[in-house]
């Protein structure tokens, strides 16, 4: 383990308290406490329909808490609104996609540059990081055209966009969702090392019990749901 630096309290990634959050047809989640370390990997598995997706995007702060608190890098999330909400995760959150979301018409590198817009850095700079962490993830060709890119190639681009601007976190949903077992093995292991190389914290969800060794530290997210009957 190491010690928090001089002058912060803790050296929590992450830390959800009192957490609850209902969907009007009656599926609800209460976390009283769950906290994540600085570059703790986490596995958040559970079956189709669990409430994986839903809570990583009260994580992220794509869906709304109904009451608790998120804390991250010292501020609590749910607190902030609008575009200071996007800014603070546009800084703080790295997010893979099972759509990758890539822009098609860019480059493999502009879309790395894209999530580096919001740090501050020159566009010289944000290029050179760009096709650095493309680099490492083994794209050689960064003005590519996202479009003629292979679906493989594709994912290590979203993996970079996701790692470049070195946030406190990562998060995955369902990266593996469509791949064979060794694939999917092969693919958490490069998100692992990305996040570990930037310093991150990882949250991967997935449905596949195959990647449960994959990780020290799983989580059923069934111990945080429930699901009130139709009357
Ligand atoms: P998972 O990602 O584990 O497959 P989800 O988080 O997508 O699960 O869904 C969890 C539960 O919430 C499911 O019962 C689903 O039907 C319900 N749900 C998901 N999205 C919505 C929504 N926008 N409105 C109402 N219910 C939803
Ligand atoms: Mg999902």
């Amino acid at each position: 383990m190491t010690s928090a630096p001089p002058g912060t309290a803790s050296t929590h990634a992450l830390r959800l308290t009192r957490v609850t959050f209902e969907y009007a047809r009656g599926f609800s989640i209460h976390i009283p406490d769950l906290q994540v370390n600085a570059g703790e990997q986490v596995l958040l598995a559970g079956s189709s329909g669990s409430g994986k997706s839903t809570l990583l995007h009260l994580i992220a702060g794509l869906e709304d808490v109904n009451s608790g608190e998120i804390h991250m890098q010292g501020s609590d999330f749910t607190r902030l609104r609008g575009a200071a909400r996007d800014t603070f995760r546009g800084r703080h959150i790295g997010m893979i996609f099972q759509t990758l979301n890539l822009l098609q018409g860019f480059t493999a590198r502009e879309n790395v540059m894209l999530a580096l817009m919001l740090g501050g850095s020159s566009q010289l700079e944000q290029s050179q990081r760009a096709e650095s962490v493309l680099a490492q993830l083994g794209i050689t060709e960064p003005h590519a055209m996202i479009e003629t890119l292979s679906v493989g190639q594709q994912q290590r681009v979203a993996v970079a966009r996701a790692v470049a601007g070195r946030p406190s976190l990562v998060l995955a949903d369902e990266p593996t969702a469509s791949l064979d077992p060794e694939n999917a093995r092969n693919t958490i292991a490069l998100i692992q090392e990305a996040a570990t190389r930037a310093g991150a914290a990882l949250i991967v969800t997935s449905h596949d019990p195959l990647l449960r060794s994959s990780f020290s530290r799983v989580i059923d997210v069934s111990e945080f749901t429930s699901k009130r009957a139709a009357p």
